[in-house]
């Protein structure tokens, strides 16, 4: 029983004898522990656009003769920071539905080729020419949620592109592999330091936080890529050398396959 928190109460019985009822409270209070840090997290992250937001008010405010230019900036500067505040909500909604056992898992019938192509088209508009995005699918169709399975697509993709800040090559591919199915995106950028590997599915968990601003990230891409694979029994595989690039391979169970 070391290190855990082991909750007692003496509840008094017939016969002036008493009963002890130990409770376990450690998984609890680590759940209590991640719910407070989301709290603490998400807050913070919608606290710092809305302050950008308020400051610009502000000055329109107490300036009202502020020349178009100017006004044109600070606009722009409002719009990038409520677009921000945006992307977050709606990721943090879509993890919160993950999660739920309100929403069980639907499954249809997923054209898992045409997935990867529009993922691979997606990711190429996001590129803006600066990376080739090669695909290669062999993979067959599977049973799962076309909707899901495309956002955890999408989102192994435009990391790549997101992380990949010299351009180069981003390998997309859908296959059978030894006992599983795997769709993997391999990218040559900045790679990950083997010591966050682990963590990188965490809510909130940035290596390099500015970056994954500057390229519009939430913090919570991984989370949700990991959460529908849970759904859909399978897993996230991560393997990363820094400077040279990393490989994410979603991998779903064979029992994903139509009947
Ligand atoms: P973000 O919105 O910050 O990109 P994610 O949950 O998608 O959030 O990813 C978490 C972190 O994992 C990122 O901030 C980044 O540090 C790291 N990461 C994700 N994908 C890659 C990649 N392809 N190459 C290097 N680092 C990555």
């Amino acid at each position: 029983l070391r290190g855990r928190k082991i909750e007692c109460r003496i509840i008094p019985f017939e016969n002036r004898r008493q009963i002890l009822v130990t409770h376990d409270a450690t998984d609890t209070e680590r759940v209590e522990a991640m719910r407070r840090d989301f709290i603490a997290n998400a807050s913070h992250e919608l606290r710092t656009p809305l302050t950008v937001i308020v400051g610009f008010l502000e000055i329109a405010l107490s300036d009202p003769g502020l020349d178009g230019a100017t006004r044109t900036a600070h606009l722009t500067l409002m719009t990038e920071q409520a677009e921000r505040m945006q992307r977050l909500i709606g990721d943090m909604l879509q993890l919160s539905r993950l999660e739920s056992d309100e929403f069980p898992l639907r499954r249809e019938r997923v054209d898992v080729a045409a997935l990867v192509e529009s993922v691979a088209a997606e990711a190429r508009a996001l590129s803006g020419g600066k990376h080739e995005i090669a695909v290669e699918v062999d993979g067959p169709d599977v049973m799962g949620s076309m909707e899901e399975l495309r956002s955890a697509f999408a989102n192994l993709a435009s990391n790549a592109v997101r992380y990949s800040p010299q351009g180069g090559k981003i390998a997309l591919s859908w296959r059978r592999g030894a006992d599983d199915l795997q769709f993997s995106v391999t990218d040559r950028g900045i790679g990950i330091d083997p010591q966050h590997i682990s963590r990188l599915t965490e809510r909130f968990y940035r290596v390099d936080k500015s970056r994954s601003r500057e390229t519009q990230g939430t913090g919570l891409g991984l989370a949700i890529v990991k959460h529908v694979l849970l759904r859909h029994g399978g897993r996230l595989k991560i393997s990363s050398t820094p400077g040279q690039g990393s490989t994410f391979t979603a991998s779903l169970p064979n029992t994903s396959l139509p009947g």
